[in-house]
């Protein structure tokens, strides 16, 4: 799939992080702009970060104005990334159905609804007859704790296989001649006269051109090595899978009030997430908690579920903004320093578009417009963006 390289004394651009934002930037800048002279590290195997770890939602029904098309966009791209890389990515548009228990969630919805319609994404609001139909097995009864109201359905959303995703552009990349480099941790990187000169590792010293981090929850410890603040804390996330059980759910179900999403996979398998942890935190290790909580919430949708059994649960970390949108665009103080990081619990969607416009950023030195907003000045000068009622638990 990819080649063992020896590191070589120096590349045009550095990617730390070889997760899916990592490789579909060098992707990009190989593939669109012949960008060759590439080093990814990781300090782990290839998907060991949250890109091997998420539960591999795709939609863009998303609330704000600068969200909706840039999602929109990666999801596009995610329609043929199968046939560009060659690589069955086993990307399945189930539909994708958001919960409402209180009015308050209806007039939430029916906002990302219109705002969604306004700018083209097959997204609308149904009512608990309709739920019904697409998911006859769900509990509506009125007499649940929190009854079903209504919901924001999503026909183009659904679920795809992460590790393949992972493994298909790694593939890619190398067949370009960019090189892997997983097991190579950066330890510091040296920065004179405004420049990021150099990238220290386990393996040794290497010079870049540019550098890009792309290590999601771990991003702040990385720009800090090029001391650059950044206003990301670290928390983690847990989902679990069950027992496979014969298909009765062809949607994925999400549920903000209730802290829990679901979906069935090909196998039968229920892959079930919950919201992060509430501390922050490096660990990546599940907790009876959260384990109980998921549990409880799915059975509140599902009773029917009461006896299966789990077969895994896990976590991974994500690196939270305070607006819930991601950070994208060249550091102000370190001018050769790229970040697409502030993935959150949502970034996995965003691969294919991120890549292409960090590519195209570092490949030009000018910002497509479609990543302008997500610009790491926007926390100095105040315009922050409030995708947090989209993003919070419908990954
Ligand atoms: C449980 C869970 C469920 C999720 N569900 C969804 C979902 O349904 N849909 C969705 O869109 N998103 C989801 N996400 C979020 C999504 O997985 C992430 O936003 C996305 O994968 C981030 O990708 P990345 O490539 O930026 O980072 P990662 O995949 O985390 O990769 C970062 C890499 O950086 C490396 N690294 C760290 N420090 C160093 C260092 N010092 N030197 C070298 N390398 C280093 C790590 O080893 C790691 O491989 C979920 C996340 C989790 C944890």
């Amino acid at each position: 799939m990819w080649r063992h390289h020896e590191l070589r004394p120096s590349y045009d651009v550095v990617i730390i992080g070889a997760g899916v934002h990592g490789l579909a930037a060098a992707y990009c800048l190989g593939r669109e702009h012949g960008l060759r002279k590439i080093a990814l590290v990781d300090k782990n195997y290839l998907g060991a970060g949250a890109s091997g770890r998420n539960t591999a939602i795709l939609r863009s029904n998303y609330r704000t104005l600068e969200g909706i098309p840039f999602y929109d966009a990666s999801l596009k791209l995610y329609e043929r990334l199968s046939l560009e890389l060659e690589w069955n990515l086993l990307f399945s548009q189930c539909g994708h159905l958001t919960l409402a228990h209180s009015d308050s969630s209806v007039t939430g919805l029916r906002v990302r609804a219109e705002n969604n319609q306004l700018l083209g994404v097959n997204s609308r609001m149904i009512d608990v007859p309709e739920i019904g139909e697409l998911v006859p097995t769900m509990n509506r009864s009125r007499d649940a704790r929190y009854p079903i109201l209504a919901a924001l359905y999503h026909p183009p959303g659904g679920i795809i296989r992460h590790d393949a995703v992972v493994w298909g552009y790694a593939r890619a990349c190398d067949r370009m001649g960019v090189e892997i480099h997983p097991y190579t941790e950066v330890t510091g990187i040296t920065v004179e006269k405004g420049r990021a000169t150099r990238v220290l590792t386990n393996r040794g010293e290497i010079s870049a051109g540019s550098i890009l981090n792309t290590t999601a929850g771990w991003s702040s410890t990385i720009s800090k090595m090029a001391g650059i603040a950044l206003p990301i804390v670290t928390h983690p996330l847990q989902a679990c899978v069950t027992e496979p059980l014969k298909p009765f759910l062809n949607v994925v179900i999400v549920s903000a009030t209730l802290h829990v999403y679901i979906s069935q996979t090909d196998k039968g398998e229920l892959v079930i997430g919950a919201e992060i942890d509430p501390y922050q935190s490096y660990c990546m290790k599940g907790t009876l908690p959260t384990l109980e909580q998921m549990a409880t919430y799915t059975l509140e949708l599902f009773p029917q579920l009461h006896g299966i059994r789990i077969l895994r649960q896990w976590a991974g970390i994500c690196d939270m903004t305070p607006d819930f949108a991601p950070i994208i665009g060249v550091s102000p103080e370190v001018s050769n320093f790229y970040m697409d990081v502030g993935w959150g619990t949502y970034g996995f969607k965003a691969a294919p578009i991120s890549g292409k416009c960090m590519a195209e950023l570092i490949a030009t030195g000018k910002p497509p417009k479609l990543i302008e907003p997500f610009s790491p000045t926007r926390f100095g000068s105040g315009n922050l963006l409030g995708e947090k009622a989209a993003a919070a638990v419908s990954h």
